[in-house]
C-alpha cells in the first residue's frame, strides 16, 4: 500500500477470485464456469467485430438490449447490461445501499466488498443451521437487501413467493436478487419486476450461456430504477461493454436454445454428481445451481483441496468458519466429474488420508 491511498480504503478487503492457475492443466472445478463452448455464431460474430476496434461500441447497447428484451418479455427501458454482473452489482450497491446493506452472511463475497467500498454499513444475516435462508429475517429492514438466488457458494433457492414476501414488506428499499445461478432449476424473480418497482434483477451471461471470458451481466427493473442504473454507469464508464461482447451476447440470445440444452444437460450432471457423492459419504447441500456443496464427515475440507489439488482437480474452498469443512464443485462435463471421482475415491480409500480419518 502505498502512503497515497485515501483513508476509507485503507482497511478494505478486496475481493479474492478464485485461482486461474497457469502453473499445469487442472480439471478446473472452481469458478463455476461452463464446460461447454460458447453458442454457435458467438466466433463469427467475435471475429467481425474485431474488424471494427477502431470505433467505440454503442454506450446504449441499444442492440443487445433490444435482444434480452424480447427474450424476457419487458422493453429496452427495462434493460440494464455492464460488464459482468459484478459490475452492476457494484453500481447497485453504489447507488441504492446507503447507508445500510443487508444480505446473508454466507453468501457471494463481493457483497461484503462492495458494501465496505461505498461506505456502507454492513449487516451480514445468519443462515440457518440448514444453511437455507430464512425469508422472515428480511422483513421491514431499514436498509438495501442483496440477496442470490440460488444462493451461492450452497446452490439452494428460495421460492419466487418467498422473495415477493420481502419485496412487498420493503417498498421503500430496493430488493437486489441476483440470479446469477438461476437458469439451472432456480425460479426466476424477473416476472415480478413488472409489478414492482422496488425489485431489481440481475443475471449473467457467464454460467448458463459460456461467457465468462466476455464479461457480460445484465439487469431486468422498473424503468426508473434502470435508469439509475445508466446513470451511475454514464457517470463512470459509459463504454463499459466493448464491440466484441455486445456481438457475442446477440449472437448467444439468437441460439438460447443451445444454452438452454447446455444448462439441461449440467443439471443432469448435478443430479448424477449427487448421487455419487452421498454414495462416497459426503453430505451434499440441496442445489439449484452449476456447482454442488459438500462436506465429508470424516475428511477436513482445506485437506481434500489440497488433495485433489495436487491430483490435478481443483475446486474451491473457503477458509471461514461454518464453512470450511465443505467444497464447492463446480459441475463440468461428465469427462471432468469421472476425473473427479478418480481421484477422490483414491483419496477416501485411505491411502493418500491417512492421518485423517
Ligand atoms: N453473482 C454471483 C452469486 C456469482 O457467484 C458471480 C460469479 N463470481 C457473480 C455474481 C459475477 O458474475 P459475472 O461478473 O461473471 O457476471
Amino acid at each position: 500500500m502505498s502512503r497515497y491511498l485515501i483513508d476509507r480504503y485503507q482497511s478494505l478487503e478486496a475481493y479474492v477470485p478464485g485461482e486461474q492457475p497457469r502453473d499445469m492443466q487442472y480439471v478446473k472445478l472452481n469458478t463455476n464456469e461452463s464446460p461447454y463452448p460458447p453458442a454457435p455464431g458467438v466466433v463469427e460474430a467475435v471475429t467481425g467485430e474485431a474488424g471494427r476496434l477502431q470505433l467505440y461500441s454503442d454506450p446504449v447497447c441499444v442492440g443487445l438490449r433490444d435482444a434480452l428484451a424480447a427474450r424476457y418479455g419487458v422493453t429496452r427501458q427495462n434493460v440494464f447490461v455492464s460488464n459482468g454482473s459484478d459490475d452492476i452489482l457494484n453500481f447497485a450497491f453504489m447507488a441504492f445501499g446507503s447507508p445500510r446493506a443487508y444480505f446473508p452472511d454466507i453468501s457471494y463475497g463481493f457483497y461484503p466488498v462492495y458494501a465496505e467500498l461505498h461506505g456502507l454499513e454492513a449487516h451480514p444475516i445468519p443462515l440457518r443451521a440448514n444453511f437455507s435462508i430464512d425469508p422472515t429475517d428480511y422483513m421491514a429492514l431499514d436498509g438495501f437487501i442483496a440477496i442470490a438466488n440460488p444462493n451461492a457458494p450452497t446452490g439452494m433457492a428460495l421460492t419466487t413467493a418467498q422473495i415477493e414476501d420481502i419485496v412487498v414488506s420493503n417498498p421503500d428499499r430496493v430488493v437486489l436478487i441476483d440470479e446469477a445461478y438461476v437458469d439451472f432449476g432456480a425460479e426466476s424473480c424477473v416476472p415480478l419486476t413488472a409489478k414492482y418497482e422496488n425489485l431489481l434483477v440481475v443475471q449473467t451471461f457467464s454460467k448458463s450461456r459460456s461467457m465468462a471470458g466476455a464479461r457480460l451481466g445484465f439487469a431486468i427493473a422498473n424503468e426508473a430504477l434502470i435508469a439509475d442504473l445508466e446513470k451511475i454507469k454514464f457517470s463512470t464508464n459509459p463504454y463499459s461493454i466493448n464491440r466484441m461482447t455486445l456481438a457475442a451476447g446477440i449472437a448467444t440470445l439468437k441460439a438460447d436454445d443451445v444454452c438452454t440444452e447446455n444448462c439441461r444437460k449440467v443439471m443432469q450432471t448435478r443430479e448424477a454428481t449427487v448421487e455419487r457423492l452421498r454414495q462416497l459419504g459426503f453430505e451434499v447441500l440441496p442445489s439449484k445451481a452449476n456447482f454442488v456443496f459438500a462436506r465429508h464427515p470424516h475428511a477436513d475440507g482445506g485437506f481434500l483441496y489440497r488433495q485433489l489439488k495436487a491430483k490435478g482437480v481443483l475446486v474451491r474452498h473457503f477458509d471461514s468458519p461454518r464453512i470450511k469443512d465443505f467444497l464447492r464443485i463446480t459441475i463440468g462435463a461428465p469427462e471432468q466429474m469421472e476425473a473427479l471421482f478418480e481421484k477422490l475415491g483414491e483419496i477416501l480409500d485411505g491411502t493418500d488420508a491417512k492421518d485423517r480419518f
